[in-house]
């Protein structure tokens, strides 16, 4: 059992009011351990999947550690940039740049963040108004670093947050190019939810004897997550999800996707049936894709069907629920993909639902998480109306089958036919122009290209 407090971890008095008012009462397991080790300067290697309070585990002593660079002066030469946080993708950007924000809300460092996706000019001005703290996915800053938009030279703290998935999106020759324009005097901090040998190579290329520590086991997936698993036909599987998301535990749900078409096509079925979902993937645009979490988190959206890449880095409180209407061929994705939900202690349910086909990822899911996922057989209402599956010939898929339903033919909707078309379908949210600086509004919750100005 963790039982410092964050006062025991010597945090600034400044940190540790903007932490009250965040309603953290206790440190995770990550940030107890990770706090020391950053705050006494030492390199960091943490073993830490997403949920586990990571991003603070990070940022706070980072923060602490800049606080006595904190300048309330208006030169743009008073904010150099000391802190640079690496992420794989804009919406796991966003997060933890907020997360930065809020935790140094009390004190005059200023955080930004960068990604693609957005016009580059609208950032130009906003960095170079000075920060202390940036948060870039890699290709974006290296386009800055090329247009002479933001220097380097006094960066004293590096993170790669969620390195494995950096690797896995192919950032790594970006990475080295951003780590040559580094001081090689600086601290570095990596985390990555597994340790791959590529992992492990990249730790000893860019860091100094680092402290390892791992809060779980890399693999190993939340135990306050109830998983279970639904044994059900392909073709059942739009009639089961719409089951699951009639019972009273959905009201909040991710569903995953393995396709963006099948995210789009799900989408649109649950629309029609009058379920408030949305799709969150790589064919929408950035915009869309804030405007769809925005909406979701505001609880306007009850589902939201994600891709993992689209996925990856999203940081909702109190997800009560996943839903795998596809599993994951990578038996890692299936690991993060639950780890939406069952945050920070709270409890969560994670349903899959696998097809004969799929039994085997499912397997290896198993073996993975070392843990036997129970299993049902998926109790569906016969309905009469159900579409004609094709005669079974020599390729039809019979011996995978559960059980055997009425035979039916492929449903045909015209709309799988057309190319996609994002949907906006979060009206509460108002629709911008592609190419629109998505500057801080007022009051918006979407954090964009912000920049936490002192006083
Ligand atoms: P992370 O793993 O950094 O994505 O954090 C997961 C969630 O836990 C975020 O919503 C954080 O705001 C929340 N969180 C982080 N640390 C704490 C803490 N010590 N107490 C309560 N919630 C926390």
């Amino acid at each position: 059992m963790n039982t410092v407090s964050f006062a025991d971890l010597k945090l600034a008095p400044e940190l540790l009011k903007a932490l009250t008012e965040s309603g953290y009462t206790t440190p995770t397991p990550v940030q107890a351990q990770a706090i020391p080790v950053v705050l006494q300067g030492r390199d960091l290697m943490g073993g830490a999947q997403t949920g586990t309070g990571k991003t603070a585990a990070f940022a706070l002593p980072m923060l602490q550690k800049l606080l006595p660079h904190a300048s309330s002066s208006t030169s743009p030469a008073r904010h150099p940039v000391r802190a640079l946080i690496l992420v794989p993708t804009r919406e796991l950007a966003i997060q933890v740049e907020q997360s930065v924000r809020t935790y140094a809300k009390h004190t005059k460092l200023r955080s930004l963040v960068v990604f693609g996706g957005v016009d580059i000019r609208t950032q130009t001005p906003h960095l170079k108004t000075g920060v202390e703290i940036l948060v870039a996915t890699p290709g974006r800053l290296l386009d800055h670093i090329e247009q002479k938009t933001v220097q380097l030279n006094l960066v004293q703290m590096l993170v790669l947050d969620e390195a494995d998935r950096m690797l896995d999106m192919g950032f790594m020759p970006d990475l080295k190019r951003i780590l040559a324009l580094l001081p090689r005097q600086r601290q570095s901090l990596m985390f990555s939810a597994t340790f791959s040998n590529e992992i492990k190579k990249l730790s000893e290329d860019f860091m100094n004897f680092p402290t390892l520590i791992e809060v779980a086991r890399s693999n190993a997936s939340a135990e306050n997550i109830t998983q279970k698993v639904f044994l059900v036909d392909q073709s059942d599987k739009h009639q089961l999800l719409a089951q699951i998301l009639r019972g009273d535990d959905a009201k909040q749900a991710i569903v995953f996707t393995k396709t963006k078409l099948t995210a789009s096509r799900l989408a649109k079925q649950l629309q029609r049936e009058g379920v408030s979902a949305d799709a969150i993937h790589g064919d929408k645009s950035q915009l869309e894709r804030i405007q769809a979490l925005d909406a979701f988190k505001q609880g306007k959206t009850a589902v939201l069907i994600a891709t993992d890449v689209a996925a990856r880095g999203l940081d909702i409180d109190s997800l009560p629920m996943v839903i795998n209407y596809e599993i994951p061929h990578a038996a890692e994705d299936y690991v993060h993909r639950i780890g939406r939900t069952g945050r920070a202690g709270a409890s969560g349910t994670a349903i899959s639902l696998v097809s004969p086909e799929e039994a085997k990822y499912l397997v290896e899911i198993e073996k993975l998480i070392k843990t036997e996922i129970p299993k049902e057989r998926a109790n569906l209402p016969a309905h009469a109306a159900r579409p004609q599956r094709a005669p079974r010939g020599e390729h039809a898929e019979h011996k995978h089958e559960y059980h055997t339903p009425a035979p039916k033919k492929p449903a045909h909707d015209p709309w799988f036919d057309k190319p996609y078309v994002p949907s906006i379908s979060a009206p509460a949210v108002p629709v911008k122009k592609h190419d629109e600086p998505v500057i801080s509004k007022p009051k918006a919750q979407i954090p964009a290209l912000f920049v936490r100005r002192p006083g």
